[in-house]
């Protein structure tokens, strides 16, 4: 138990005061993981190291593990953040993962839990809005991390085969992911989607003041002159408790999430805005029916036909009116599950493949989807790092979606048409397609699927639990599973 300033209860009147609160410190759990036999979940293959800090200190050379033969002999750790629903409260769910694991595509194996905490509970300074709550929890956490920075684990203590190779294992933080509005608790941004500068990493803004500033985050030329202030300014509006991490080095660790910027975000409206385009602009092409509701039914047919060719699992049930938010004077947006998004882009791609040559809009359509397609198959095939090939790849290709999207909404807004919505998440995305980090790293590998996959499955023990002692009932219950996970997985390997 670690004390942390809390509200004493959600009553919107009730003081703040520090109370105790269960933590699984980071430091604690790493050394029992190591003690009792697990570093493998750590580190699948110590040989693994090296080539992991040679790619990493590409982006960030001046960091820590550059020292002397540190690269040879430190783990990378990712923080993760969000927030989830249940037990009628949002609850703040703060989590690890080990860069190196062999398993990180299982997330009960992968995704080290450290505290939960209710949002009803934060305490909130009036002033600069700064989630005091959540800054104690993650000082609690850099400070136990920066333990195992300074001090590292000492592998001579346990008979271990890494020992004979490594006498002492050192841990960075190496980035951190999570959704927007968690990212803006954790790190205090004072720039973010509701903001009119809007990025943590640039100063691309939305124009509210300025309808003509330079900054403007549509700006999808290659000369677009955010790009050049990527770095100048800190986004916070105060220091933030991570910033005390050893080796933390500034807002270029903070990643994109590729699933709440495309599959959640963008990819949403892409796909509303072109099937109700298909629908009632090209009405004898795509779809058949002599209305929308048959035509609904026509297309949800189709998809499903695709869907289960490709042996691709979906959630939705039919396509409606409702389901893609078709309304006079709102813009179109598929409600759809993450991984839905997925398959219906890529359902979308070949139904458009199969109409290009008609005219140019239905080519730009069908160049948009493919390309985007082949940008999240490229990126989901690929490893840790991509090749120098592959980066191309994601940048030349990530491109043309990004031009053809913004094209086609630059057109609608001069049509006076509500259609393909500009949101603040284009341009995260744009980051995410347009960069090319020296490091090579592959963005999918922070995208948060397994993150909020784990957070799934802990919603579920939580729903269980008395909401009076939660927090506490929850950490437990989830080390108490953790011996048996990782046996199951070192019988059958890395996933
Ligand atoms: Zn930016």
């Amino acid at each position: 138990m670690v004390p942390i300033l809390l509200r004493e209860s959600s009553e919107l009147d009730a003081a703040a005061s520090l109370v105790e609160w269960p933590f699984i410190l980071p430091h604690e759990f790493v050394r029992t993981l190591v003690a009792e036999g697990y570093l493998n979940v750590l580190v699948g293959d110590v040989k693994d190291i090296p080539g992991f800090w040679e790619h990493f200190l590409k982006d960030f050379p001046d960091h820590p593990a550059a020292d002397g033969d540190k690269r040879l002999r430190s783990l990378g750790f990712t923080l993760y953040c969000d927030e989830a629903q249940s037990l009628n409260d949002n609850w703040m769910h703060l989590i690890f993962t080990s860069d190196l694991s062999p398993y990180l595509t299982d997330a009960g194996a992968s995704r080290f839990l450290m505290t939960i905490f209710p949002e009803s509970r934060y305490v909130l300074n009036q002033d600069t809005g700064v989630n005091e709550t959540l800054q104690g929890a993650c000082q609690i956490i850099a400070d136990s991390f920066n333990k195992l920075a300074n001090e590292g684990v000492d592998l001579r203590e346990f008979p271990s085969e890494e020992s004979i190779l490594v006498a002492t294992l050192h841990c960075f933080i190496t980035g951190f992911r999570g959704d927007w509005k968690a990212l803006k608790q954790v790190f205090n941004l004072r720039r973010h989607a509701s903001t009119d500068e809007i990025c943590w990493l640039c100063k691309a803004c939305k124009g509210l003041d300025d309808d003509q500033s330079p900054l403007i985050f549509t700006d999808a030329r290659d000369s677009a002159a955010f790009w050049g202030t990527i770095g100048l300014e800190d986004p916070w509006s105060q220091s933030p408790s991570y910033a005390t991490l050893v080796g933390f080095s500034g807002p270029g660790m903070i990643h994109a999430d590729l699933l709440h910027v495309y599959h959640l975000g963008v990819g949403r409206d892409a796909c509303g805005a072109l099937l109700k385009l298909m629908m009632s602009k090209y009405p004898t092409v795509f779809f058949e029916g002599n209305n929308i509701p048959a035509k609904m039914q026509a297309a949800t047919k189709q998809l499903k036909e695709y869907a289960a060719l490709h042996k691709l699992p979906l959630r939705m049930k039919r396509f409606s009116k409702a389901k893609i938010s078709w309304k006079k004077k709102s813009f179109p947006e598929l409600k759809s599950s993450s991984y839905d998004t997925y398959v219906i882009s890529r359902w979308l791609g070949h139904v458009l493949s199969l109409a290009q040559g008609r005219n140019d809009e239905i080519n730009k359509w069908a160049t948009m989807m493919w390309a985007i397609n082949l940008v999240l198959s490229l990126l989901s095939r690929a490893g840790r790092w991509l090749t120098p090939e592959e980066q191309d790849n994601k940048v030349v290709v990530g491109k043309i979606f990004v031009t053809i999207y913004l094209s086609l909404a630059f057109d609608s807004i001069q049509n006076n048409e509500r259609c393909w919505r500009v949101r603040p998440k284009l341009h995260l995305l744009h980051h995410i397609l347009l960069s090319s980090p020296q490091s090579f790293s592959n963005p999918n590998s922070f995208s948060t699927w397994m993150d909020e996959d784990s957070l799934k499955k802990q919603m579920k023990v939580l729903r269980k639990t008395d909401p009076r002692s939660a927090q506490l009932r929850m950490l437990q219950r989830w080390l108490l599973a953790l011996p048996q996970k990782f046996d199951m997985c070192n019988k059958k390997g890395p996933s």
